[in-house]
C-alpha cells in the first residue's frame, strides 16, 4: 500500500515554492529596512511554555496542540505559534541587557490540530515579527507602516483595521460595562458567548454567530472608555499612519482574548479579491514578557499567514492574467477617432485592448485603468495626435514616456514600442 502525507500536512511543490521564495525574500528585504533581524527558533518546546504564554483555557492549548511525552517523560509540544518562543529566547539570552530595543522576525512552520479545510492546514507557516522594549505610538505606527510596505511591495492591495484595547487602568471598567450589557442580551447570545461573558466579555464582540453580531450591534465601545494616555497613544498612531497615506479603519470589534494584550491591536485585510480576507493579525502585549518570568518590558508583534498570503497572490495573478494588455485613454474627440483606429488594429492581432470615451477626464480614465490592472495606458491628447505622438504610462512604475504613434506600423511593432520600457 502506498504511503501518503498526514492529513492536514502537505507538500509545497516546485510550481508553488517559487512564490513562497518571492514572499519570504520580500519579507526579509522589507523588514531589514526597518532594522529587524531574523531569529531562528526550535520547532519543539516544553509544553508549559505555551500553557503560560497563550493561556491554559484557550482553544489552542486545550484542543489544538501536538503534545507528546518524550522518552524521559517530559511533555513536549510542536509550536502552535511563534511569539511564545521569541519571548522565551529573549528572556533566556537576556537580550534586554544587550540592547534597549530588540526587533526580531521569524519565518517557519507552526502546528495546530484544527479541522482541515480549504486553505487551512495542520502544519502551516507564519512570517512574524516582534518589537520588544518600546511602547510609544511611534513604534506601533512604524510596525504597521512596515507591514503596509511589505504588502505594497508584493502588490497586494490591503487595508488595515486598528483598535485600541486600552490598558489595565481603563479596560476593567469597560469589561464590566460590556458584561452588564451582555447579560441584558443573554438570551440572544450563543452558548460560547455565555461562557465568554464570565471569562472574557470582550470576545462577544468578535463572535461570528449571526445572532451575537446582531445582539451586540449597539454594544458600548472601548474607545469611549479609554483613559487619557491610551486615547493620546491611539490618536497618535492614527495620525502618523494617515500622514503616510496608509489605509486604516478603526474597528471597535477588533478585540483579543488575553489580558496582556493592550492598546494597539490590528488586522490586515486583503482588498479587491472578493470577500475581505485577513492575512495578518497582531497587537501590543505589554504584560507578556513579565508573565513569562522576564522583566517588565513592553512588546508588540504580528503574524502573517503564509498559506493565505500565497493563495491571495495566486488569485491576484489570475485576475491580472485576465486584465487587458493595454488601456487607451483618448483626450477629446479628435484623439478619440485616432484611438478608435489604434484599438481596432491591435485587437485584430489578438491584443486585449480597453478603449475609453474621450469625453471622460484623464483622472477618471486612469482610475478605471488601475482597477482593470492593465500594465500600460496609451494616452492620446489632441496636441500630441497632430504631432503623431502619444504618451505611454507604465502602471506599475507610474512613469510616463513619450511615444511616436506610427499608424502604419504593424500591431506587433506598436505593442513592442509600448512595452519598450521593460527592456
Ligand atoms: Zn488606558
Ligand atoms: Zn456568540
Amino acid at each position: 500500500m502506498k504511503i501518503t502525507a498526514i492529513r492536514g500536512f502537505r507538500d509545497i511543490l516546485p510550481d508553488e515554492s517559487g512564490l513562497w521564495q518571492v514572499l519570504t525574500s520580500q519579507a526579509r528585504a522589507s523588514f531589514s529596512t526597518y532594522g529587524f533581524s531574523e531569529i531562528i527558533l526550535p520547532l519543539l518546546e516544553k509544553t508549559e511554555l505555551f500553557a503560560r504564554a497563550i493561556g491554559e483555557t484557550t482553544d489552542i492549548v486545550e484542543k489544538e496542540m501536538y503534545t507528546f511525552t518524550d522518552r524521559d517523560d517530559s511533555s513536549l509540544t510542536l509550536r502552535p505559534e511563534g511569539t511564545a518562543s521569541v519571548i522565551r529566547a529573549y528572556i533566556e539570552h537576556s537580550l534586554h541587557q544587550k540592547e534597549p530595543v530588540s526587533k526580531l522576525f521569524y519565518i517557519g512552520p507552526m502546528f495546530r490540530r484544527e479541522r482541515p479545510q480549504k486553505g487551512r492546514y495542520r502544519q502551516f507557516h507564519q512570517i512574524g515579527a516582534e518589537i520588544l522594549g518600546r511602547d510609544d505610538a511611534l513604534i506601533d505606527a512604524e510596525l504597521l507602516l512596515m507591514l503596509n510596505d511589505f504588502f505594497t511591495a508584493l502588490r497586494l492591495d490591503v487595508s488595515i483595521d486598528v483598535n485600541s484595547l486600552g490598558c489595565a487602568t481603563c479596560r476593567p471598567r469597560y469589561r464590566e460595562r460590556l458584561r452588564t450589557f451582555g447579560e441584558s442580551k443573554f438570551a440572544a447570545l450563543c452558548e460560547n458567548c455565555h461562557g465568554r461573558l464570565q471569562r472574557n466579555p470582550l470576545r462577544i464582540l468578535d463572535c461570528k454567530e449571526e445572532g451575537c453580531r446582531h445582539a451586540t450591534i449597539d454594544a458600548p465601545i472601548l474607545a469611549d472608555f479609554l483613559c487619557d494616555p491610551c486615547r493620546q497613544h491611539f490618536g497618535q498612531v492614527q495620525t502618523l499612519l494617515h500622514n503616510e497615506r496608509v489605509k486604516i479603519t478603526v474597528n471597535p470589534r477588533l478585540v483579543r482574548g488575553l489580558d496582556y494584550y493592550c492598546r494597539t491591536s490590528f488586522e490586515v485585510l486583503a482588498l479587491g479579491l472578493g470577500s475581505q480576507n485577513a492575512v495578518c493579525g497582531g497587537g501590543r502585549y505589554d504584560g507578556l514578557v513579565e508573565q513569562m518570568g522576564g522583566p517588565a518590558i513592553p512588546g508588540i508583534g504580528f503574524a502573517i499567514g503564509v498559506e493565505r498570503l500565497a493563495m491571495l497572490l495566486q488569485a491576484q495573478e489570475r485576475q491580472n492574467a485576465e486584465a487587458p494588455d493595454m488601456f487607451i485613454a483618448p483626450m477629446g474627440e479628435v484623439a478619440e477617432n485616432q484611438a478608435f483606429a489604434v484599438a481596432r488594429r491591435l485587437r485584430q492581432d489578438g491584443y486585449r485592448i480597453e478603449l475609453e470615451s474621450g469625453r471622460r477626464s484623464l483622472k477618471a480614465q486612469m482610475r478605471r485603468a488601475d482597477k482593470l490592472a492593465v500594465p500600460y495606458v496609451l494616452i492620446l491628447g489632441e496636441n500630441e495626435i497632430t504631432a503623431g505622438k502619444g504618451t505611454v504610462r507604465d502602471m506599475q512604475t507610474k512613469t510616463d514616456r513619450s511615444l511616436a504613434v506610427d499608424l502604419s506600423a504593424s500591431a506587433q511593432d506598436m505593442m513592442k514600442a509600448i512595452r519598450a520600457s521593460d527592456v
